[in-house]
């Protein structure tokens, strides 16, 4: 039975949010904001460019100057924040249709992990902050060293559209905790529920200027951030071809920290003697479909130790067909809507460079759903796939799964670590050793053993080589968002 959720009509309000008030770019510029699920127009977005972002980064430096949320107690602090998580999931349905209906995912997992997650981000990071202490350091007795954690001041975020709150949350919770302020730009994509985050936060008592909003294009509202001479700190997360040119704009600008969470082509490596191989056919298959295959962890490349690939490939197949696309917004969905026309064209050229170049389709690869003017595409398996191709070495961040194989250890470890990516990895084997020496040897941020998907608030979440620097989640992220002072004070002894 299909259940189409259903809540009151939603108003969008797509302007900017900046020192606590919805306002329209300076400019009067909007666009539309267009449903992947059905190509509907939902509302308009402030078209905002450096004069708004001038004015953004402005409100927050003033609200970080007189210390309106800075100079709080981080007991204060943290007590705004649960509340703010509290109202993110007191906020939940509205949220996840309104995720939904902006890119495209099955409003199940919006609901069940981007809302719960970004309200557990938000809770984690109010409650870790009046509970990390700073430091003294063991100088000698005629001198004491305190060693003490400061907030940056402005913290730029830029986000992408495929986890729009969760991404958001990971970069927005640390910087606030610590008493930074902040300017988020949201996907051009995705940007209606950072809006609806910054509603809550005032609503929960975050003062205004403190958490600003600012819509719009990433070359005209992403650059003026990330070229900012009074932002401290660019936090960004989305390609590798983006995150590549932030680092140059931090550089050539007042050398703000910069942070980059970027793209990935993730290893997934099954040996013969995995313990489950139900459990690693549905991980594998599972992990790509998920969100769409849009997922910076997906594990797009399959490597299958020769021997076991048949038997594997034909149980992979028998799963497909429970991924097939279907109405986001109906709670049976697994596999919604690619986020935009645009994306959907990117995947499917991905998909006839596949054929072009001798990979074998065994299934989907075409575009599905057209009746419903949205943007779907099957969910696609390629097998024969070599290490030199196209869909074996670029991101196609789609529903698209490249399988590969290999003869032994050192082969796939070889085959794996070719890749300018190293954001996650997996292996399947009951071997203890070759579990570990493999794990060792991949160059990747995350390796997971005999499982895909565990994840966790506590643990750090970022890449090796191009897929980033810095990383988020874990007491780690509050590295990215203090500077560390040190003070020295002369000790003269009385006795
Ligand atoms: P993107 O790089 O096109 O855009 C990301 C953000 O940057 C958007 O807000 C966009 O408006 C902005 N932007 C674009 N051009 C800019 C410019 N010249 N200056 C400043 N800002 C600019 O990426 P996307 O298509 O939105 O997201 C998909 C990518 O994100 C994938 O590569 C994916 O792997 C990556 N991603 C990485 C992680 C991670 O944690 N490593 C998580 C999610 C997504």
């Amino acid at each position: 039975m299909t259940t189409v959720i259903t809540t009151p009509p939603l108003q969008f309000d797509g302007r900017a949010l900046i020192d606590g008030k919805r306002i329209d770019a300076i400019s009067g510029a909007r666009f539309d904001c267009i449903s992947p699920v059905d190509g509907r127009v939902l509302t308009q977005i402030a078209r905002c460019a450096e004069a708004d972002i001038n004015a953004a980064v402005t409100c927050a430096r003033a609200a970080f100057q007189d210390q309106r949320w800075s100079g709080l107690a981080p007991a204060q602090r943290k007590r705004i924040m649960i509340r703010f998580a509290d109202l993110l999931l007191a906020h939940g349905d509205e949220l996840a249709v309104t995720e939904t209906l902006d890119m495209g995912k099955p409003v199940k997992y919006a609901r069940a992990v981007d809302v719960s997650s970004a309200a557990n981000c938000m809770r984690w990071y109010g409650e870790a902050v009046d509970k990390i202490y700073d430091e003294i350091a063991p100088t000698a007795s005629t001198a004491l060293a305190l060693i003490t954690r400061e907030p940056m001041g402005v913290v730029g975020i830029i986000v992408p559209w495929n986890y729009p709150m969760i991404m958001a949350s990971w970069k927005i919770a640390p910087a606030l905790a610590v008493g930074n302020s902040v300017v988020l730009k949201p996907s051009e994509k995705s940007p209606l529920t950072a809006l609806r985050m910054a509603d809550l936060a005032l609503e929960a008592g975050i003062p205004p200027g403190v958490f600003n909003v600012v819509t719009g294009f990433g070359p005209e509202a992403g650059s003026p951030l990330a070229l900012h001479m009074d932002v401290d700190c660019i936090a960004f997360t989305g390609s590798t071809r983006v995150g590549k040119q932030i680092h140059v704009m931090a550089g050539q600008s007042n050398l703000k920290r910069a942070w980059t969470e970027l793209g990935g082509k993730s290893p997934n490596i099954v040996f013969a003697d995995c313990p489950d191989l139900g459990k690693a056919v549905e991980a594998a298959v599972g992990s790509i479909f998920f969100n769409q295959g849009e997922s910076c962890n997906a594990p797009s490349r399959l490597y299958v130790e020769a021997s076991i690939k048949e038997q594997f490939l034909e149980k992979a197949l028998a799963l497909v067909p429970d991924y097939a696309p279907g109405n986001p917004l109906d709670q049976a969905t697994v596999m919604g809507a690619i986020v935009d026309q645009m994306q959907m064209n990117s995947v499917l050229r991905y998909i006839d460079i596949g054929k072009s170049e001798g990979a074998k389709l065994l299934a989907g690869g075409e575009q599905a759903l057209r009746e419903t003017g949205g943007c779907y595409v099957q969910p696609t398996i390629f097998d024969g796939v070599h290490n030199d191709m196209t869909i074996a070495r670029e991101e196609i961040f789609g529903p698209v799964l490249s399988v590969l194989s290999f003869t032994d250890a050192a082969d796939v470890v070889c085959q794996a670590n070719q890749s300018v990516y190293g954001l996650q990895a997996a292996v399947w084997t009951r071997d203890l050793n070759k579990a570990l020496g493999v794990a060792r040897a991949l160059r990747a941020g995350t390796v997971h053993v005999n499982q895909y998907d565990e994840d966790d608030i506590t643990v750090p979440f970022g890449g090796f080589k191009q897929s980033g620097v810095g990383r988020d989640k874990s007491l780690h992220a509050f590295d990215k968002y203090t500077e560390t002072k040190t003070t020295w004070i002369r000790i003269d002894s009385p006795v």
